[in-house]
């Protein structure tokens, strides 16, 4: 997650590579093997090219650059989609965790209690508003399980963030029931889940607070970096105004310690455009996802979705033992995976020996993760090229 160019394969994708493997004997013998990039940044449609222009044409225009018009219209269209009364828009996913923490108020001395799989982002927005992460464990659907998150809870715990990891929403209803119990507040990290609904109920529609990314990488991407928090407490929204300028209250006076997170008016515009095309996006990487679990639902692991959750993929994630030699051989035949997210936070050199946590059950499973192509790029040929050297691997 940390690239923020096009993939390694990007520049050729699409390009066929008259390559074959010489120890495949199986059905993909003798055939071409194709490129297939984990994801490709570039703006291949003519028409959503010619309208991102258009709305980079009109900041220029007005010229309002930082926190122009566009911004507002951002905020109040993604406060719709996420049933929220409020949406600020920020600099990017990791600044709206951290004013998000800062918003309601957790600090030093504080201990807030997360997945040890995420991206990094969410426990060092912890960090840095100066409390501890407490790393739970997960379940089998591979997000927060909330029975691993009631033993960790002590006298100086203010709350829970819970990961809608590669798209899926975690268990927020009982989530929602321990913290109401434990007087907690509770938080979603919605970075790779926007567009999931889970019991009808978008992501970032649960929290007290929800943070979201829309880096370029993500579901909603920007063509840069981009954020934006949620609530639907006016106080909380008007702090995290302040808070994302400086902690400054019309604008000469400084109320709390903040920093620089505005959103940039081009890529609100942008995200305008992008919006609009949201729907048939999510619907392709749905449809794809639908066309693997059908395919490698006997050989692989696939996405574990409870009933009445609708997932995002933001990744298609599959689980087997044998990951490590699947993954050499995807490779070798031009298919890009990831492995997300390795080391498990709790485990990153800079958090080793520091912080509280038990999770057996998410040690184990990272071993077995791998993401395959699955984003709305991915064509028909291309996914059934996948789904075949998965299924080939295995005979
Ligand atoms: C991407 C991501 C972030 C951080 O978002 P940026 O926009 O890259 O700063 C935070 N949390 C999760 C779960 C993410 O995937």
């Amino acid at each position: 997650m940390a690239e923020t160019g096009a993939s390694s394969f990007s520049h050729e994708a699409g390009a066929v590579d008259i390559r074959t493997s010489p120890s495949d004997g199986s059905r993909t013998a003798g055939r071409s093997t194709m490129k297939v990039p984990f994801l490709d940044l570039r703006v291949t449609d003519e028409a959503e090219k010619a309208a991102l222009l258009a709305a980079v044409g009109g900041v220029l225009d007005h010229g309002r650059i930082i926190l122009g018009p566009e911004v507002a219209q951002f905020e109040e269209a993604i406060a719709g989609e996420v049933k929220r009364k409020f949406a600020v828009g920020v600099g990017s996913g990791t600044d709206a965790m951290i004013l998000a923490l800062r918003a309601i108020g957790i600090g030093p001395g504080d201990e807030v209690i997360t997945t040890p799989l995420s991206f990094i982002a969410t426990a060092n927005a912890v960090r840095i508003v100066g409390a501890e992460p407490v790393f739970a464990d997960i379940g089998d659907d591979l997000t927060l399980d909330p029975a691993s998150v009631v033993p960790l809870i002590s006298d100086r715990t203010r709350a829970i963030v819970a990961v809608h990891w590669a798209g899926l929403i975690c268990n927020m209803p009982a989530l929602e029931a321990i913290a109401h119990e434990h007087e907690l507040l509770l938080v979603e990290d919605c970075a790779q889940s926007f567009g999931a609904r889970r019991d009808g109920r978008p992501a970032g529609s649960w929290g007290t607070v929800s943070g979201f990314s829309m880096n370029s990488m993500k579901g909603l991407a920007s063509l840069g970096e981009a954020g934006a928090v949620a609530c639907d407490d006016v106080e909380f929204r008007d702090r995290l105004v302040s808070l994302r300028y400086n902690g400054l209250v019309d604008r000469e006076y400084c109320h709390y310690m903040g920093h620089n997170g505005r959103m940039d008016t081009i890529q609100a515009a942008m995200l305008l455009e992008r919006l609009r095309r949201y729907p048939d996006q999510l619907a392709r990487r749905r449809d794809t996802a639908a066309f693997y679990d059908e395919a490698l639902a006997d050989v692989v692991t696939t996405p574990q979705v409870p009933e009445g959750s609708e997932h995002a993929y933001y990744t298609y994630t599959i689980r087997t033992e044998a990951r490590d030699a699947l993954k050499s051989h995807l490779e070798a035949h031009g298919i890009e995976c990831k492995i997300q997210h390795d080391p498990l936070m709790p485990l990153q050199p800079d958090f080793v020996g520091k912080y509280r946590g038990h999770f057996p059950i998410a040690q184990e499973a990272i071993k077995s993760v791998l993401c395959v192509p699955a984003n709305e790029k991915v064509s028909d040929e291309q996914r059934t090229y996948v789904a075949d050297c998965v299924r080939a691997f295995f005979q």
